[in-house]
C-alpha cells in the first residue's frame, strides 16, 4: 500500500482530529502517503482531496470538530454516486481508506468495497455511543463531560430557587448519554428511549424526594424519549404536580463541540494507528475498537446489524441512587 485516504463523516465528534493525526503520522512512519478527503463522501465524489503531511496535523489533537469537515451525502447512497467516488479514488491512486464515523458511514463503506474493491477500515466516532461491538467510541466521553459540566451549573441555580429542571440531552434513538450523565450528575430520574416513560411514577418519585426535604430536582431526558422530549414531559408533569417551579434546558449542539477529553484523545490515537496497521495487513470492512484495554476488530456487518444494548445494571444504579 503506497497511498491511503482518511475522512470524517456523519455527526462530528470531539477526538476526530486526534484520530486523523494518528492516521497520518502512523502512515508516514510506514512510508505511506496520506490524502484527507474533505466533507466525507461528498468530497470523495467531487474529488476534494488534500495531501496531508506531518505538519498538517500539528496542533490539532486538542481541537474539537474536524479539520476535514463532515457532511451527509445522499448521492453516495446511489450506485452512480459511488462509481464517481471510486473513479476519484483511482485517479488519486488511493489503495485503502480510513473512515471515521458511525454506522451510516460504515454501511456506505461496506457497500462501496463490495462494488469497487477498495478496502476501508473504520474508527468509531460519534457522540451517541450506539455502535455494536464497541466499549468506547470517539467523542462519547467528551460529550458526557460537557453534559456534566452544564448540569452542575444548572444544579446551582435549581438549588437556589427550589426548581425542578428537565435537561434534554442528545440521543434520538439511544439513551447512552442520558443514562451515564444522569448517574454522574446524580439526577433524580433518567428518561431514555429504551424504557417507557410513566409520568405518574415520575411524579411519585418527585413526591418522595419532597418528603425527604429535597428542595430541587434534576431530570435528564434523552431527546428521543417516548415521553416526547424535555418540554413535553415537563408540561405533563406540571399539569399534575406543581410544587416546584419547573424549567427546561435543552443542551443541544454544545454537546458536540469543545476540546476532546483525555480519554477520547488517547482512544482516537490508538484507533487511528490500529486502523492504518490493519489496512497494511490487508484487513478490510472492519471497525477498530478497544475492548478490555485491547484493540479488537469487529466486522462492519456486525457493527451495523446489531444495536448496542443499554446496560441494565447502570439503569438500576441510576434508579436506586436517585
Ligand atoms: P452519526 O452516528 O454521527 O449520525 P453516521 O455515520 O451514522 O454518524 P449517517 O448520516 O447515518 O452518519 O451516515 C453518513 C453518510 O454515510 C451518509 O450521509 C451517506 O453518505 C452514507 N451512508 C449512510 N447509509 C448509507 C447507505 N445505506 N448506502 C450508502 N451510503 C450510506
Amino acid at each position: 500500500m503506497n497511498r491511503i485516504a482518511v475522512f470524517t463523516s456523519g455527526g462530528d465528534a470531539p477526538g476526530m482530529n486526534a484520530c486523523v493525526r494518528a492516521v497520518v503520522r502512523t502512515a508516514l512512519l510506514h512510508n505511506v502517503e496520506v490524502y484527507g478527503i474533505v466533507r466525507a463522501y461528498s468530497g470523495m465524489i467531487s474529488g476534494d482531496f488534500i495531501p496531508l503531511d506531518f505538519n498538517s496535523v500539528s496542533n490539532i489533537i486538542q481541537r474539537g470538530g474536524t479539520i476535514l469537515k463532515s457532511a451527509r451525502c445522499e448521492e453516495f447512497r446511489t450506485s452512480e454516486g459511488r462509481a464517481k467516488a471510486a473513479a476519484q479514488l483511482k485517479k488519486f491512486n488511493i489503495d485503502g481508506v480510513v473512515a471515521i464515523g458511525g454506522d451510516g458511514t460504515f454501511t456506505g463503506a461496506q457497500i462501496f468495497t463490495k462494488e469497487h474493491g477498495i478496502p476501508f477500515i473504520g474508527c468509531p466516532g460519534t457522540i451517541d455511543n450506539d455502535l455494536f461491538g464497541t466499549d468506547n467510541i470517539i467523542g462519547y466521553d467528551s460529550a458526557l463531560n460537557t453534559v456534566i459540566e452544564a448540569v452542575d451549573k444548572i444544579r446551582d441555580t435549581a438549588d437556589a430557587h427550589d426548581r425542578l429542571f428537565f435537561v434534554e440531552v442528545m440521543g434520538r434513538d439511544a439513551g447512552f448519554i442520558a443514562l451515564r450523565s444522569g448517574i454522574a450528575v446524580g439526577a433524580d430520574a433518567v428518561l431514555i428511549p429504551e424504557t417507557e416513560t410513566f409520568v405518574d411514577s415520575l411524579i411519585e418519585r418527585l413526591k418522595i424526594g419532597k418528603a425527604h426535604h429535597k428542595t430541587s430536582s434534576i431530570i435528564i431526558v434523552a431527546e428521543g424519549d417516548d415521553g416526547g422530549g424535555a418540554y413535553e414531559v415537563a408540561r405533563k408533569v406540571k399539569e399534575q404536580y406543581n410544587y416546584y417551579e419547573t424549567k427546561v434546558t435543552v443542551l443541544g449542539h454544545i454537546q458536540r463541540g469543545g476540546s476532546p477529553s483525555a480519554s477520547d484523545r488517547v482512544l482516537a490515537s490508538i484507533l487511528g494507528k490500529a486502523a492504518v496497521e490493519a489496512l497494511l495487513k490487508g484487513k478490510k470492512n472492519e471497525m477498530a475498537d478497544v475492548i478490555n484495554r485491547k484493540v479488537v476488530f469487529t466486522s462492519f456487518t456486525k457493527a451495523i446489524k446489531h444495536h448496542q444494548q443499554i446496560n441494565k445494571d447502570l439503569l438500576n444504579l441510576a434508579e436506586s441512587l436517585a
